[in-house]
């Protein structure tokens, strides 16, 4: 598996938000968002082939329980039914973090899933061929229906970017209608506090009113803005 990083720190998104965890970032993803916050696993992917073994050994040195394996796409690797394997094994609860367009046979204790809305799109400038191919994969219904149907603990997360973007939600769901709405978590785009803030004050509000979470994006805060890319 090609590995962008492998680190401790605290979960700043969804159920498990206060957790600290060891993180396992893969590089690599069959998307390319164009608020993607993490573009040296996407747009620019960089990192270091590591065998399974290997992986397991970092995490394990970080003396976390709690294990989030995200990227990128942890789903491109087919190795990470093996690692998922040996992170049970050793008792770490699993978080895996996912777009939900790939499947794979795994063991995770939370399956938590962004689906990517329209507003992901790359614009033309930036990267004509994957504009099309972005625009082809994002949304993936038979893979969604297998992630919520295979996994009993899971969470769906979406990016907003404009109030228009609720709607899409709203219409998004409708194929989903066994998901309870306390596990949609709507979190504002955006990679400082004062953008996230500004998205706040109404997203929250509606949120509230249609019984979803608002997901405020903690690691933000707590660390400070994402370097843009
Ligand atoms: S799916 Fe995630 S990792 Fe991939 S481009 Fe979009 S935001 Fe970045």
């Amino acid at each position: 598996m090609r590995i962008a990083e492998i680190y401790k720190s605290i979960q700043g998104e969804g159920v498990l938000t206060g957790t600290t965890s060891g993180f396992v970032r893969v590089t690599g993803c069959n998307l390319r968002c164009w608020f993607c916050d993490t573009p040296y696993t996407s747009w620019d992917p960089q990192g270091e082939n590591l065998e399974v073994s290997e992986v397991l050994q970092r995490v394990q040195a970080l003396k976390c329980h709690h294990v989030v394996i995200t990227g990128g796409e942890p789903m491109i690797y087919a190795d990470l039914v093996l690692l998922c394997e040996h992170l049970r094994a050793a008792g770490h609860h699993i978080t895996l973090e996912t777009a939900g367009t790939r499947f794979l046979p795994l063991h995770c204790d939370l399956m938590s899933i962004s689906p990517k809305l329209a507003n992901s799109i790359p614009s033309l400038e930036r990267a004509a061929e994957w504009r099309a191919r972005h625009e082809k994969r994002r949304h993936c219904p038979t893979v969604m229906h297998q992630l919520i149907d295979t996994y009993s603990t899971y969470q769906i997360k979406f990016v907003i970017d404009q109030p228009a973007d609720c709607d899409e939600v709203v219409h998004y769901l409708v194929n989903y209608p066994q998901v309870p709405r306390n596990r949609i978590f709507l979190m504002p785009q955006g990679i400082d506090q004062p953008t996230l803030n500004a998205k706040r004050e109404w997203l929250e509000p509606w949120c509230q009113q249609q019984g979803y979470r608002y997901c405020p994006r903690k690691h933000i805060e707590w660390f400070g803005t994402i370097p843009a890319s």
